[in-house]
């Protein structure tokens, strides 16, 4: 059995200070029985790398271009990440989706990009609550692994995730239940292995929405959900370790 993934989405968060203090709290107390990987700001991507390597932290970026180099001021760049050690991009997160214009379509060249690369791409899906109260979640769902995903052929299935994160649940403080999660992650999981076959049952699906230390483990028990994709809880230490299962 593969180990249960937690991914720390520090978003626009912490100075480079407090990103020492984190690590310097997080590393002697991390045993590694979960997998930890962390998603600074791309400003102390090499900061936070340096420090977490020796206990096995992959590190990466919450956004990352579609492009590999060129004329893209402003972007990030994920040949250079890889260069440099970067292990993962989060690729459509609701945030970027609804700030920044980000369309399945464009995450599709980013997911590729990283691929091609050598990145593994953490693909965010969900819905917002207006179309789960219209009951349209999984073809919302569908529509967007389907075309995100729509250039893949055959991933490598460490290198392509899946984080399920109900809009409504991200930074809100509601969290779908774990019923509501897992018959969210048991649709993907069929998705995926329709589109994958002999892959999908494999590739990793993250739930993302509020995860906290009260209800992180109820939520990893579910059949389908393969760990957390988190936001808040991630920024304290003791926090994090307790998703990790280092009280
Ligand atoms: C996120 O931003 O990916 C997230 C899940 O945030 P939070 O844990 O704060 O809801």
């Amino acid at each position: 059995m593969s180990h249960k993934l937690l991914i720390a989405n520090w978003k626009m968060n912490h100075v480079d200070l407090d990103c020492v203090r984190f690590m310097e709290e997080f590393i002697p107390k991390f045993s590694a029985k979960r997998e930890a990987w962390i998603a600074p700001q791309a400003l102390h991507f090499n900061l936070v790398r340096s420090m977490g390597e020796m206990k096995g932290i992959r590190v990466g970026v919450q956004n990352v271009s579609e492009n590999s180099f060129g004329a893209f001021t402003g972007e990030t760049s994920a040949k250079s990440l890889r260069a440099m050690g970067g292990h993962f991009a989060i690729v459509g997160h609701s945030e970027r989706r609804q700030f920044f214009g980000e369309t399945s379509k464009i995450c599709a060249l980013k997911i590729r990009t990283c691929l091609r690369e050598g990145l593994a791409a953490v693909y965010c899906v969900g819905e917002t609550l207006a179309q789960r109260e219209a009951k349209l979640t999984l073809a919302v769902i569908s529509d967007q692994l389907l075309q995100g995903l729509n250039d893949i052929i055959s991933p490598t299935v460490d290198k392509l995730i899946i984080a399920y994160e109900p809009v409504w649940a991200i930074g809100t403080g509601k969290t779908a239940t774990p019923a509501q999660a897992q018959e969210v992650h048991a649709f993907i999981r069929s998705v995926l292995k329709e589109r994958f076959p002999g892959l999908g049952e494999h590739i990793k699906i993250l739930y993302g929405g509020s995860v906290k230390p009260d209800n992180v483990e109820e939520l990893l028990s579910q059949k389908d959900i393969d760990g957390g994709l988190v936001g808040g809880a991630s920024l304290k230490a003791q926090d994090f370790l307790a998703l990790c299962g280092d009280k």
